[in-house]
């Protein structure tokens, strides 16, 4: 089966197989009911080895997971080596050396202030958590009235009811929601403009201009709710999925902290994709002055997909707050630093750390900036080009000039990652809405291993797929 016939499927009609689809049985719950994945025999690097012969460039790490290659030796050996010595604990009455060597790791030198390091199996689970421990973080202090929360439009955090409830993404809300708020969804959230300046900084508007007016609907937003009720305002530092790889203006993260200060609310920074190094310095927030998240988490590139792991990072003053309080965080899994998964982590980490894989991100980050501005400079859709580190984005447009989006319906994104993966690179689609009107973008995420000849590759290839969708849609 072609790519195209398998990704196209979503959400449509079923898929036939073909010789080439080596069905998985029908059992599985893939994302749809409707979609057969390519089914993968192996990956090595950047290359992904499916059953049907091809072998695709992964220039997308997953969604922004692998970041050292795929099937690396020295972390098969140290899940091996943890497996033989002890593969679980419960962390009631136990702790392993892989899960303290992580947290060490993590936070030599006090990054931000982060002082505390808590581990779970996916980004949601982190969210949830972060949410949880803001809330507790309050309570423990007595301002029990702190329950709201103020994110932004096109944030995603995950999928569990809190993540869910703070994310933008009204599909995946939906059948959870009641009319008038309740439901499964938590209701004390409101959601401020993204700080997306390719669609939101206004014509003359200047940079500096564009962060206070942003700044200036944020706080106008913590008076409407009541400063005094407002638990944590929640921010990806460079948006992933819903808008596609977007940073923020000069001086926004900063001055989003110093709002908070003014008020005693905490900010939760969601580094789940475009942390641990992704957008070329280990966390995103520290390519700002002055910002120091009150609670970090980040996910993807943290296990580099050799395991499920996430991690909580926790402030000196959070920490303080629940020691003088509780003693404890009121909240845990049966599988919180699971030791296989701290130990690949650990492995993961310590590669990158060894071999300057951060700044090689940021070095091959300015090769991928430039070649994609090359192929992409003549390609009608389009509209944007934007990232930072190895985390970039192309956002399509029906017009450059006005921006308008292209018709929801064609999928744009969905059919440029078709054509891309039918001529052998996996690029990861995404769309955001836009007043109402959803966008299209691809993403690229490649593994920080990545070499200058292969994101030649990627960018002559992404600039095919797309010229083929312009001629059919354009
Ligand atoms: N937060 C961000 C910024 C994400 O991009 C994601 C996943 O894409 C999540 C949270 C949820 O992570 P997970 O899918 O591991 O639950």
């Amino acid at each position: 089966m072609a790519p195209s016939e398998v990704i196209e499927a979503q959400g449509s009609t079923s898929t036939k197989p073909t010789q080439h689809q080596h069905r998985s049985g029908g059992r599985l719950a893939h994302r749809s009911f409707n979609h057969e994945p390519l089914m993968v025999n192996s990956a090595h690097g950047l290359q992904i080895h499916l059953a049907n012969g091809q072998t695709i460039l992964d220039a997308c790490g997953g969604a922004a997971v692998a970041t050292i290659g795929h099937n690396n030796d020295e972390v098969k050996a140290a899940v091996q080596t943890q497996m033989q010595q002890v593969s679980y604990v419960h962390t009631q009455a136990f702790t392993t050396r892989s899960a303290e060597d992580l947290a060490d790791l993590l936070l030599e030198g006090g990054p931000g202030g982060l002082e505390m390091a808590l581990f779970v199996c996916s980004g949601s689970e982190a969210m949830e958590a972060a949410l949880k421990l803001a809330r507790q973080y309050h309570y423990e202090r007595g301002e029990t009235e702190r329950v709201h929360l103020v994110a932004r439009r096109q944030g995603y955090h995950g999928n569990t009811v809190a993540a869910m409830s703070v994310s933008s993404n009204v599909a995946r809300k939906l059948p959870y929601q009641m009319e008038g708020g309740g439901g499964l969804v938590y209701p004390h959230v409101s959601h401020v403009s993204p700080a997306y300046a390719y669609r939101y900084q206004r014509e003359g508007e200047s940079e500096d201009e564009f962060t206070a007016r942003l700044l200036r609907e944020i706080d106008d937003e913590f008076q409407r709710v009541g400063p005094g009720r407002v638990m944590a305002f929640v921010a990806e530092p460079v948006v992933g999925a819903t808008a596609g790889c977007v940073p923020p203006p000069k001086g926004y993260l900063a001055g989003v902290r110093a709002l908070c200060d003014k008020y005693g609310i905490l900010l939760i920074l969601d580094e789940v994709m475009c942390g641990a190094g992704r957008c070329g310095s280990f966390f995103a927030f520290e390519q700002e002055e002055g910002v120091t998240p009150d609670i970090l988490t980040m996910a993807k590139g943290l296990g580099g997909g050799y395991a499920a792991i996430a991690g909580v990072l926790m402030h000196a003053r959070v920490v303080d707050a629940l020691k003088k309080g509780t003693g404890s965080f009121v909240h845990g899994h049966t599988y919180q630093a699971h030791p296989v998964s701290c130990a690949a982590a650990l492995a993961v980490q310590r590669i990158i750390r060894r071999d300057g894989l951060v700044e090689r991100c940021a070095a091959m980050g300015e090769v991928l900036e430039r070649l994609l501005r090359e192929e992409l400079r003549a390609c009608r859709s389009v509209g944007d080009v934007r990232g930072r580190g190895l985390f970039w984005a192309v956002e399509f447009v029906r017009d450059k000039d006005t921006k308008e989006t292209l018709d929801p319906g064609v999928g744009f994104g969905v059919k440029v990652q078709v054509a891309a993966l039918e001529r052998g690179v996996a690029v990861y689609p995404g769309s955001g809405t836009v007043d109402g009107v959803r966008g299209d973008h691809v993403l690229l995420a490649p593994p920080y291993t990545v070499t200058e000849e292969q994101l030649g590759v990627v960018c002559r290839v992404l600039r095919e797929a797309i010229e083929c969708q312009e001629a059919k849609y354009l």
